[in-house]
């Protein structure tokens, strides 16, 4: 699993750093446990990017309240199983690339361990640490490893069906790893983690009629695996209830503590392969890892294509002209737009974090197509606002909703058409706007607000 080993030395102290990225979790942490196994003490790492905290090109925040909310609980939850294990998390704000190396000198440590991720800044990032430091990269993020494939990355199948069929039939989705039994620490100075006020931000209130009151960490996110398959046996209904609109149980949720790694992908797969051993095995219980092989699909497609990801005409390199109207942008942001179905998801986008896959297709699709507006606009919004946002997962499926990703169509919803099938007695929509006591422009002008001095 790991990217390179190397061999314990056996006269020296030896150290490391264990880098946490998006894989806040101790429980199938390859990185984690090949730095146990090489060195004598690791130093667990966290560092928020500061980058982040300023705002993106469209002028927006890259991260929002709700994910860096969710962040700091996952992070909390980590910093517990570390002490659980003798270890603590060594938090701080800056750019990753230039504070690792610094940290490592001040330690003693002489490598880094962490996840790989595979898209552009997150390359950037590896390859300028690896200039200063010997760093070993693990495939924690993904299902299957690309080695473990029967084809190149430059010969991944542009289409979906085609890479999800020759990944059930040759790849071995491995077990998921068991947390190190002890993690002996490098000796620091343990400080608590910041407030979301200390880092600039202003914490949004809970709204009530979010689909879940959403909580950060391993902890909740297992809670969670054993909610939708064990004790209530909705996973066996998933793919009836997959397009639903209202409530926590719908679909499954897990995209929240996916995007922050404190799950992985193959720790919910061979768990929902138990539940087909043990209880039932159904079109419902695939779906769900049918749904888990369009994650790794993006993730692999953004390895394939680099940047063109990110680029207007993305991966088909097709010329369009995008308009860029602020007004016409801000309606759709403040769901203001007149039409009803549009307007209802994207007040719970703006007021939650959160929209299901039937809205966020819904809303991509209007802003592109009936709007007109550059795509990459609205994928910087759902960076910004989403909790569960995933870079390869976002810019893929905004790629697909635009028209210049793998779907050669040019996919167009009837959002009137869909309300009326998937919104039949507009229970939704009298949720998010008859119901509505909050004002969208204050929240549009209190979320995009400039984030105030970070302390570090
Ligand atoms: C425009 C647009 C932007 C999106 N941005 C993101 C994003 O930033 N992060 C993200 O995780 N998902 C994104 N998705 C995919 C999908 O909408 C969410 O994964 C899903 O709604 C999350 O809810 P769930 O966990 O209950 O999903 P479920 O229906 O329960 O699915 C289970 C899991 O399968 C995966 N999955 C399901 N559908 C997709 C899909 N279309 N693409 C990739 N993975 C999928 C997710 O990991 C999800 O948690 C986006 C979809 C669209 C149309």
């Amino acid at each position: 699993m790991c990217c390179y080993t190397h061999q314990k030395n056996s006269t020296a102290m030896s150290k490391a750093i264990m880098w946490f990225r998006n894989d806040l979790r101790l429980t199938d942490n390859p990185a984690l446990n090949a730095a146990v196994q090489q060195h004598d003490e690791i130093l667990p790492v966290y560092i928020l990017d500061e980058r982040l905290l300023r705002p993106g090109p469209w002028g927006f925040p890259r991260m929002g309240a709700y994910r860096l909310k969710f962040l700091l609980e996952s992070l909390a939850d980590l910093q517990e199983d570390l002490q659980e294990k003798g270890s603590q998390l060594l938090f701080k704000v800056g750019v990753p690339e230039t504070m690792l190396p610094q940290i490592a000198q001040s330690y003693g440590c002489s490598a880094v361990y962490a996840s790989k991720e595979y898209t552009h800044e997150e390359l950037q990032a590896e390859e300028a640490l690896q200039a200063k430091l010997e760093c070993y990269f693990s495939h924690s993020l993904l299902l299957t490893a690309p080695d473990d494939l029967p084809f190149s990355i430059d010969q991944v199948p542009e289409v979906f069906t085609q890479f999800r069929k020759r990944v059930e039939k040759y790849a071995r989705i491995p077990d998921a790893l068991e947390p190190p039994n002890a993690i002996p620490t490098v000796g620091f100075a343990s400080e608590p983690l910041p407030e979301m006020a200390s880092l600039g931000y202003d914490c949004p209130e809970a709204d009530q009629r979010a689909v879940l009151p959403f909580k950060g960490g391993a902890l909740a996110a297992y809670d969670r695996l054993d909610h939708y398959l064990w004790d209530t046996d909705h996973i066996a209904t998933y793919k009836e209830t997959r397009n639903g609109l209202i409530g926590a149980d719908y679909s499954s949720k897990f995209s929240l503590w996916l995007a922050h790694g404190c799950i992985s992908a193959r720790a919910i797969w061979h768990e929902v392969e138990a539940y087909e051993a043990e209880r039932k095995s159904n079109s419902s219980t695939y779906w769900m890892k049918f749904e888990l092989l369009w994650r790794e699909y993006f993730k692999y497609i953004a390895m394939k294509h680099g940047r063109k990801i990110f680029f207007p005409g993305g991966i088909q390199d097709k010329a369009v002209r995008w308009r860029d109207n602020d007004k016409l942008f801000h309606k759709w942001a403040t769901g203001t737009t007149g039409d009803d179905f549009v307007d209802a998801n994207m007040r719970e986008l703006l007021y939650t974090g959160f929209m299901s896959n039937r809205g966020r297709q819904n809303v991509a699709s209007y802003l592109v197509h009936q709007l007109k507006q550059d795509w990459r606009k609205g994928a910087a919004w759902f960076e910004a606002l989403l909790i569960d946002y995933d870079v390869a997962s976002n810019y893929g499926n905004w790629m697909y909703a635009g028209g210049v990703g793998n779907d050669p169509r040019d996919r167009v919803f009837n959002t009137q058409k869909q309300a009326r099938d998937y919104d039949k007695d507009g229970a939704y929509r009298k949720r998010w706007l008859q119901q509505d006591k909050r004002s969208p422009n204050a929240w549009f002008e209190r979320l995009t607000a400039p984030i105030q001095s970070v302390s570090k």
